[in-house]
């Protein structure tokens, strides 16, 4: 599988970095002087916003949580529920998760004084300044890493997403992904540490994430467009459909009941922990059941109440949505109590915390789009 690496041609990496200063598209977390440091922080939350999210989604993103989220600080301070809310409709919460969880372990150590922070001129805590540093701290991966350092520090460090991959499968006809073998994705990551064996790593890496976005693209690449277009394989063998070569899409089906429960002062309930999706926050109780499951109270739902409460079970509607590889189907149930919400309850039996939310505020409160499909049909 091994493939012998030829030496990127410094001409080639020429016409790359040429290309970048001409076509690089005006976005918030790119600077006017493409040749200055970027602020690592700000890096670090367009990064792991664009993982697996379009640009063109992500540019308002961005401009709203730098302008909650300025720095680090700011961050590690903020309540979990308020991030969410920042983060909803991106898609894949743990990628909040582990933002905040992050910024809380960075402002931890600069308030420690237990590790050698890089402090900015205003002694604000800023990212750490090694690969290992950063790829130890939750949601920071080998990605994520590379673009921290080379785009922010100018170190001569690598990265490698879905955009490189395609572009070097296609540069160097390679038949195979990185997902195959540990040899598999050291060849990839030799392509790319070779392109980023130079001082002009910040803008190599970028040139190619711009490329991968705008010209190699998925379908129909623009190779008279590309500056690779004399070198690149599959171009030259008129090949580029074939590469790089398909993968086998693993969804899963997954059909399930979302519970409304409702009391006679109109307040919602809200549960944090031992559910199915989004562990980590509150949502609505839901679990997994049969299609077309008989009516009646479910089993589940009496861990939260005593069921002679009930007044009314209706079923208000199905919808669907994806979580990771979850290709969902979900009943909502509506179920009305007749008794008022009580203040607070924890459960410490199934380790689950309950909350009763004003129907006014659920919208506001839960800050996944799961919940507020299923709120939307009440
Ligand atoms: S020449 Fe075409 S296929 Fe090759 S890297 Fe450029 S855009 Fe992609």
């Amino acid at each position: 599988m091994s493939v012998a690496i030829k030496n990127m041609d410094k001409a080639i990496l020429k016409h790359l970095r040429d290309w970048f200063r001409k076509s690089a598209a005006d976005l918030p977390w790119r600077l006017s002087d493409l040749d200055a440091p970027r602020d690592p922080y700000a890096v670090w939350i367009s990064e792991t916003m664009l993982q697996q999210t379009q640009v063109s989604t992500v540019r308002d993103y961005f401009v709203r949580w730098m302008k909650r989220f300025p720095d680090i600080e700011t961050l590690a301070a903020a309540d979990e529920n308020e991030v969410f809310r920042y983060w909803q409709g991106l898609g894949y919460y743990s990628r909040a998760r582990n933002i905040l969880k992050t910024a809380k372990i960075i402002n931890q150590q600069k308030m420690d004084g237990s590790r050698r922070l890089r402090l900015q001129d205003d002694n604000k805590a800023t990212m750490p300044t090694t690969r290992k540093e950063l790829e130890a701290l939750p949601g920071i991966g080998a990605y994520t890493a590379g673009a921290i350092l080379s785009l922010a520090y100018h170190q001569q460090e690598a990265i490698l997403d879905g955009n490189l991959v395609r572009i070097f499968s296609r540069l160097y006809a390679l038949d195979f992904l990185p997902t195959e073998s540990k040899d598999a994705l050291k060849t990839y990551w030799d392509y790319a540490r070779e392109i980023a064996d130079s001082p002009k790593a910040y803008i190599h890496n970028e040139a190619l994430m711009e490329l991968g976005r705008t010209v190699c693209k998925i379908k129909n690449p623009d190779c008279a467009s590309c500056p690779f277009q004399k070198v690149c394989r599959a171009a030259l063998e008129n090949r580029t459909a074939e590469f790089p070569p398909s993968k086998k899409h693993i969804q899963k089906d997954w059909h399930g009941t979302v519970l409304v429960i409702e009391s006679s002062d109109h307040k919602i309930l809200a549960i944090h922990g031992g559910q199915k999706f989004f562990k980590n926050q509150f949502t609505l109780p839901h679990f997994e059941s049969q299609r077309n499951a008989t009516a009646g109270i479910p089993a589940q739902a009496e861990t939260y109440f005593n069921t002679d409460l009930v007044t009314s079970v209706q079923c208000i509607g199905k919808f669907k949505h994806n979580i990771t590889v979850h290709k969902m189907e979900c009943d909502v149930l509506h179920i009305q109590l007749r008794s008022k919400a009580p203040v607070r309850n924890h459960s410490a039996k199934t380790a689950h915390e309950i909350q009763w939310i004003k129907r006014e505020e659920a919208q506001e409160f839960f800050a996944n789009s799961f919940c507020l499909k299923a709120l939307a049909l009440l």
